[in-house]
């Protein structure tokens, strides 16, 4: 069973897709740490993000294990790297360079001690548009921008991340307008994605309200 969830950033994609990954037994990709990694890697090598050609070459020499040893750096997570991997998400070479890894996972799933999985979960912006146009679920999860920024900006006072709350909001616009504008897989639902607005909704309430959905489909595809 393959499941996508694509939507803004701080939306709340990653809480559900870990919560859905342990309670269905599937593997889980946050698509994100591929943008994120080649960001940080330019960072490090001093490398410029608005430097396309430089983007393009870290992307294709970006492998998985490259990418998992990335992820530890506490940069990776912060607000610099959210913002790196915006810029260079929006190049088309990059997204295509970086395509066939997220692809190749849905192949041969694995959880992160390397044993095999029976699906994947997969979260981002372009899941189930692009990277798993076939999944047998795919669910669009949105929140309004202030109620993402606020979000975020508990996580990051929760990491000792030092920010104030209008730079989060703005910096979340500011993806949101990147994300949703640039010409290679602009942020858009799938039409057959089942849309889920979490700005009013506890995280169980998000939860429960998934669970319904895929058990549905689940016994209607006869997928378990
Ligand atoms: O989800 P996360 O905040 O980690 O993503 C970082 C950035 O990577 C996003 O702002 C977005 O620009 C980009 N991204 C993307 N396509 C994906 C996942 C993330 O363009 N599938």
């Amino acid at each position: 069973m393959i499941i996508t969830i694509d939507g803004p950033a701080s939306a709340g994609k990653g809480t559900l897709a870990s919560y859905l990954a342990d309670r269905y037994h599937l593997a889980y990709f946050d698509t994100g740490m591929v943008y994120r990694a080649v960001g940080l890697e330019m960072l490090l090598q001093g490398l410029d993000t608005a430097n396309e050609d430089a983007a393009a070459a870290i992307a294709g020499a970006l492998t998985f294990q490259k990418m998992m040893e990335l992820s530890q750096n506490p940069e990776f997570r912060g607000p610099q790297g959210g913002k790196n991997a915006s810029i260079v998400s929006a190049y088309p070479r990059v997204r295509s360079l970086l395509l066939k890894m997220q692809q190749d996972f849905a192949l041969h799933p694995v959880f992160k001690d390397g044993s095999p999985a029976n699906g994947a979960i997969y979260d981002g912006r372009d899941t189930g548009t692009v990277v798993c146009p076939d999944a047998d679920i795919k669910f669009f999860v949105t929140a309004s921008a202030e109620v993402r920024a606020e979000r975020r900006y508990k996580e990051f006072v929760a990491k000792g991340i030092k920010t104030d709350y209008q730079e989060v909001l703005q910096d979340i616009k500011s993806r949101d307008e990147r994300d949703s504008t640039r010409s290679a897989a602009p942020l858009r639902a799938a039409p057959d994605a089942i849309h889920l607005d979490t700005s009013d909704l506890s995280i169980e309430e998000v939860e429960v309200k998934a669970c319904e959905i895929i058990d549905s489909v689940i016994s209607r595809k006869k997928l378990a």
